[in-house]
């Protein structure tokens, strides 16, 4: 895959990027060792100031870091500019949080002082995604930064003005040269930095292939990773659900970042005693939706990422509708409005889609959707639920919509998620652990746990 921008409303290229060269990859890994050396053994104080400045840089602009992003991947410009401001925010929360998350931690033993100190393990390899591309960069960079780390990034090619912009906001907020560096390389080049002795372990964010290869690639050389891969999310209705905000939230969580977000509520779940109005609503809110120009304010959806992705999703719905599945609403890229307005005739929408009614051996049941495609489930009570939800490969996330406590309680004890959101979508936060278990991967972003990945937990025995 060519590492370029190419404008998905437009299909235009816009600007194409060589790869680096061995040499050039090896010249950059010795200057992240060197900046290891120092940035190691700079104070929290120092490394607060400066992650600060980083989020201030990030909030001062961004209308420019938006519009990079939507240019580049197609999200409508307030999620983009929305993602600037949280990605601030992670920048904050690790900031004023990490020196007390790592402090030593006494414990009492038969010494006279034991402890635990958290150490900062080198290099760390970040291969991140498209879909949010500050987002996903500034969850791993901030805790790293802060812990630190010094961190090398080999983005999604789709995105490089993205990873560079990311660089050069790390360099003005004061970090020093090599502390964060992006790398423009492919995906075949990883291999050889995640071998590479001066790296100590890697975190990548992306489909199942992508984990596995990187995931067996450390595995050789004995080096720690953190895998955040896809999501097939089950959203659970009950009986008792406050259906309006169910039905609201349920476009929403969707719909986000046109239907391209691992955390998307994929699969709907919905009681038999409610189903057919919440199709309803669903099909009716669908149909509000406004597919356009992702720089214009007014449009809800944009384009997906690339070509691939479109051409990969419709594929996917065509098979359902083979199987026997039954469409409520979309299904046809053909006829999306964008189609007769010239500027945009060659982008990659495509519209709000809902399937239902999938036969019970359909192979998509065991897939991710990634993009605005809905499955509809009907369930007649709590155990088919629960067991319908959990009988994917996946466990991202869940969201489940009940009133009742017994209910509440068996879904968070029983969904095979990395997280549960009771009547609400699942969102990513700062201050909560983020992570999945199954084919979803291992390990966790952001809150405590997340910036106790990449460290030596140092076990201290004094007599
Ligand atoms: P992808 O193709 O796996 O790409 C992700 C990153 O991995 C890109 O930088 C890509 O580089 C690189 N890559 C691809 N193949 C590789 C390989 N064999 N070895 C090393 N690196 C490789 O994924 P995507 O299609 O961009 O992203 C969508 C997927 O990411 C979905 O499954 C989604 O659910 C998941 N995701 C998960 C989370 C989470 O937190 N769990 C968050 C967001 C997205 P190139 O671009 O150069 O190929």
């Amino acid at each position: 895959m060519a590492i370029a921008t190419v404008n998905p409303s437009t299909g235009e290229t816009v600007k194409v990027f060589e790869a680096l060269t061995d040499e050039a990859i090896d010249s950059k890994l010795t200057l992240a060792q060197q900046a290891f050396e120092q940035h190691r053994h700079t104070s929290f104080a120092q490394r607060t100031e400066w992650l600060h400045r980083a989020a201030q840089l990030l909030v001062d602009e961004k209308e420019r870091f938006g519009k990079i992003m939507t240019l580049e991947m197609g999200k409508p410009i307030a999620a983009a500019i929305a993602e600037v401001e949280k990605s601030a925010w992670v920048c904050r929360y690790y900031a004023d949080q990490a020196e007390s998350i790592l402090a030593d931690v006494p414990i009492e033993t038969d010494a006279s002082r034991s402890f635990v100190r958290y150490q900062p393990l080198g290099v760390i390899l970040a291969v991140m995604p498209w879909n949010f591309p500050f987002w996903q960069v500034f969850r791993f960079a901030a805790p790293a930064l802060m812990a630190g780390n010094v961190g090398v990034l080999k983005h999604a090619s789709n995105v490089p003005q993205s990873a560079l912009a990311i660089e050069e906001i790390f360099r003005r907020a004061g970090f020093p040269e090599g502390v964060f560096q992006t790398l423009l390389i492919r995906a075949d080049q990883v291999p050889q930095i995640v071998a590479d002795e001066r790296v100590k372990a890697a975190t990548l964010t992306g489909s199942e292939a992508a984990g596995a290869s990187l995931g067996s690639a450390a595995g050789k050389q004995i080096k720690k990773t953190v895998l955040e891969l896809g999501g097939s999310d089950p959203f659970i209705v009950m009986a008792s659900a406050d259906l309006e905000t169910a039905v609201k939230t349920a476009v929403t969580a969707r719909m986000i970042n046109n239907g391209q977000s691992c955390i998307a509520a994929k699969r709907f779940i919905v009681h038999d005693a409610i189903a057919d109005e919440f199709a309803e609503r669903l099909v009716h809110q669908y149909a509000a939706l406004k597919l356009g120009d992702p720089l214009d304010p007014q449009t809800d959806i944009g384009p997906l990422a690339t070509s691939t992705i479109l051409n990969e999703l419709h594929q996917q719905v065509q098979a359902c509708i083979a199987s026997g599945a039954k469409l409520l609403t979309g299904g046809d890229p053909d006829t999306v409005p964008t189609r007769s307005i010239p500027s945009l005739q060659h982008g990659t929408f495509y519209p709000p889609t809902i399937l239902t009614d999938l036969p019970s051996d359909s192979p998509a049941r065991q897939e991710e959707f990634f993009g605005p495609v809905a499955l509809l489930f009907r369930v007649p009570d709590l155990d088919s639920a629960i067991q319908l939800a959990n009988s994917t490969p996946f466990g991202l996330g869940a969201s489940a919509w009940t009133q009742i406590e017994t209910e509440r309680e068996r879904l968070i004890n029983e969904i095979e998620a990395g997280s549960v959101f009771i009547n609400g979508m699942v969102k990513s936060d700062p201050r909560l652990p983020f992570g999945g278990i199954k084919r979803s991967g291992y390990g966790r972003e952001l809150g405590a746990e997340g910036i106790r990945e990449f460290v030596n937990i140092k076990t201290v025995w004094i007599k």
